[in-house]
């Protein structure tokens, strides 16, 4: 069983991608209010080897036997990637191995860190948070590490946009009644306006269940008026444009196992056609290993049709 590869994930903004975790479940930097994992358990601004990076690498090497080649191999999961001390050596060996372009999906918060920077400059697309200029709101919605601010956060992604030849994505979690004021709005498109190389804004909402409660979702309507706010001459999509089936199914060569189900729907929810397609698997086998693992109590449905870990289901 793997640990640390996931997927494929059916993602609108990368097709097919294989997913890799670099860290254990909950590491991270941030403790967001709208995390859609459990709360960060390990709280931490220091770079480790959180687990070995050949590991990593060996693994992948041997899923990408047993599938085909992805769209996109993107370092995401149940962390912060840049986290781990080996992200620059991780990335370069991926290239060695394959010919899917790379993608990391990061909070950010280390990007005032020169060697976080350099070591990025080998994937080919960044897709960073950013919610807020305010620190008031960033403690509020992110509840980082106690040293970590936003000024040295916007600094850092500042510099990285500067000498990053690569796409970068912006992601921006619209929390209603946080960070959807005019003020807030305003001060985003100021700083967002002012940066280079910006390829395209993401906005992202509570679409699924957040771990506060009260976190409301920014329905389409409100990501809309965000955007108009916004006024950036940057292409910019919401969640909800972005359910997506991929149109044939992949080449995963071998059947697909009720694990390799449950550690896509941890990181990422998923209709049934959806696995079926990642999964290259007829609806049969998808609705037998669905139905073990709702027998065993792990998964439940959505009221949307897609399935979800049993704790991260809207009701
Ligand atoms: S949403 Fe991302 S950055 Fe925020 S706590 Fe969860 S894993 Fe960390």
């Amino acid at each position: 069983m793997y640990t640390h590869i996931f997927g494929p994930v059916p993602s609108r903004r990368l097709g097919t991608s294989l997913g890799v975790d670099l860290t254990p479940t909950k590491t991270c930097s941030f403790d967001c209010i709208y995390c859609q994992l459990s709360r960060t358990t390990t709280h931490t601004n220091h770079r480790n080897e959180f687990c070995k990076a050949d590991d990593v690498l060996e693994e992948l090497r041997s899923v990408l036997r047993e599938v085909e080649q992805p769209d996109w191999i993107t370092l995401s999961g149940t962390g912060e990637p840049t986290l781990h001390s080996g992200l620059g050596y991780i990335l370069a060996e991926i290239k060695k191995m394959n010919n899917a372009p790379t993608c990391v999906i990061t909070n950010g918060s280390l990007l005032h860190l020169p060697d976080v920077r350099k070591e990025l400059m080998l994937a080919d697309r960044v897709l960073p948070t950013l919610c807020t200029v305010n620190q008031s709101t960033y403690e509020k919605i992110h509840r980082p590490v106690s040293s970590v601010e936003v000024l040295a956060n916007l600094e850092g992604l500042r510099i990285f946009t500067e000498t990053y030849s690569g796409a970068i994505e912006i992601e921006i979690f619209v929390c209603p009644e946080i960070n959807d004021t005019d003020q807030e709005i305003e001060g985003l498109s100021n700083y967002l306006a002012s940066l280079k190389n910006i390829e395209s804004i993401y906005l992202n909402s509570a679409v699924r269940m957040p771990l506060e409660k009260e976190v409301k979702t920014a329905d389409q309507g409100k990501l809309n008026k965000f955007r108009d706010k916004l006024n950036l001459p940057i292409p910019i999509t919401t969640a909800f444009e972005h359910s997506f089936v991929p149109a044939k199914a992949s080449a995963w060569n071998r059947p697909a196992l009720s694990s390799d189900i449950l550690k896509l729907l941890l990181r990422h929810p998923c209709s049934k056609e959806q696995l079926e397609r990642v999964f290259n698997a007829s609806s049969v086998q998808i609705d037998k290993l669905l139905n073990e693992l709702v027998k065993n109590g792990t998964i439940a449905q959505e009221k949307d049709g897609s399935w979800a870990l049993i704790g991260q289901v809207n009701g």
